[in-house]
């Protein structure tokens, strides 16, 4: 079956706050995440989103986006803004990349625009469109140089590697700055990571500066609703820095990055609610979500939330517009993401 496509825009009364899957999240600091749509080119076997699977996805409009920027930029204060695009799925996918890209830089106070790709869609064009509406940073998720392995990981049969790090090359020589963000899978591409350390060690080799080359090791993260590698049980916080810690000496290579080594300080958050888990919610359902028993509820104009019912609907057609009164069963006060259950 195709999936389903909504657009998300001023029409569709869907609230861009609120919901974890599209629209702006706010976690009361200089940066504002973008998520403008849930496609993915992949399916990854650990995407902890599960994307790439979605019976619906979403595409937010370019104006509706800006305009809710506009207002977030103005209340956080207009300096040291970073936008950073991190959907739910594949940024390269949106349609209208450029057009805002180009659009947010006009937002006074927006200084860098940053985004997150699995880079497979990378090509000459596309990284000289990307340098063209200057996008300031690049986060390519990349967990093996080794293609078969990387096939195993984004469960595909023909990821392309050469062309990826040709990719990253044509990068570097540009005014992008590139960061690589493998994910750890304790015991499976431990020695992957040391490949991508010395990979990133050889490219600052070559005269790339720190800057132009960064590396963000992520730990593999477990959650209910994504999809999980066999096998693998994610260690501690503790362990992961450990870990960090004993290759930063082995390789002379600095990774633990915190929130300073991106310039990412507190600002006031714009999207907050004083709603807690357990209470009662008036609230209009207004689009199915991704999948058969998930739904988009309008608190008001700015906040959504997301719905899960406890079955499926024959015709769920018939639920949108309703009236009901949910239970919040998540409250995420760091970054505004709302969850409310709903029996029919
Ligand atoms: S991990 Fe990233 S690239 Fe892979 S399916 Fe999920 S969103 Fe797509």
């Amino acid at each position: 079956m195709t999936p389903e496509i909504i657009y998300v825009d001023d029409k569709s009364d869907i609230p861009l706050f609120g919901v974890d899957f599209f629209g702006i999240i706010d976690r009361g600091t200089n940066v504002i995440e973008v998520k403008p749509l849930t496609l993915c080119n992949l399916k990854c076997k650990y995407c902890f989103v599960s994307a790439g699977d979605y019976e619906t996805n979403f595409i937010v409009d370019p104006k509706y986006l800006l305009a809710k920027i506009e207002d977030v930029v103005e209340a956080k204060g207009r300096h040291k803004i970073e936008i950073h695009f991190a959907p739910y799925g594949e940024i390269l996918l949106y349609p209208k990349l450029f057009y805002l890209i180009k659009e947010l830089w006009k937002i006074k106070g927006i200084e860098i625009i940053s985004m997150q790709t699995n880079g497979l869609l990378l090509n000459e064009e596309i990284i000289n469109q990307l340098e063209k509406v200057k996008i300031s940073r690049i986060n390519i998720s990349l967990n093996s140089l080794n293609k078969e392995k990387a096939n195993f990981f984004c469960g595909c049969e023909n990821y392309n590697i050469d062309d990826l790090t040709n990719s990253i090359l044509h990068l570097l020589d540009t005014k992008i700055n590139v960061l690589i963000a493998p994910v750890w899978f304790p015991g499976e591409n431990d020695n992957d990571i040391e490949d991508i350390i010395k990979y990133v060690i050889d490219l600052r080799k070559m005269g790339y500066s720190k800057r132009k080359i960064q590396i963000g090791i992520q730990k593999y993260l477990i959650y209910k609703t994504g999809r999980k590698l066999k096998k693998i049980r994610p260690k501690s916080w503790d362990y992961f820095y450990k870990q960090l810690s004993k290759l930063e000496k082995i390789y002379s290579i600095k990774l633990k990055l915190g929130p300073q080594d991106f310039g990412i300080h507190k600002r006031i958050t714009v999207a907050s609610l004083n709603i807690k888990k357990n209470d009662l919610i008036r609230l209009e359902i207004i689009s199915k979500g991704r999948w058969k028993r998930e739904y988009i509820g309008k608190i008001d104009n700015d906040y959504g939330i997301k719905v899960l019912l406890n079955r499926s609907i024959i015709h769920p057609e018939k639920f949108i517009r309703k009236e009901i009164i949910a239970k919040i069963i998540k409250a995420n006060y760091k970054d505004n993401i709302l969850t409310a259950s709903f029996s029919i």
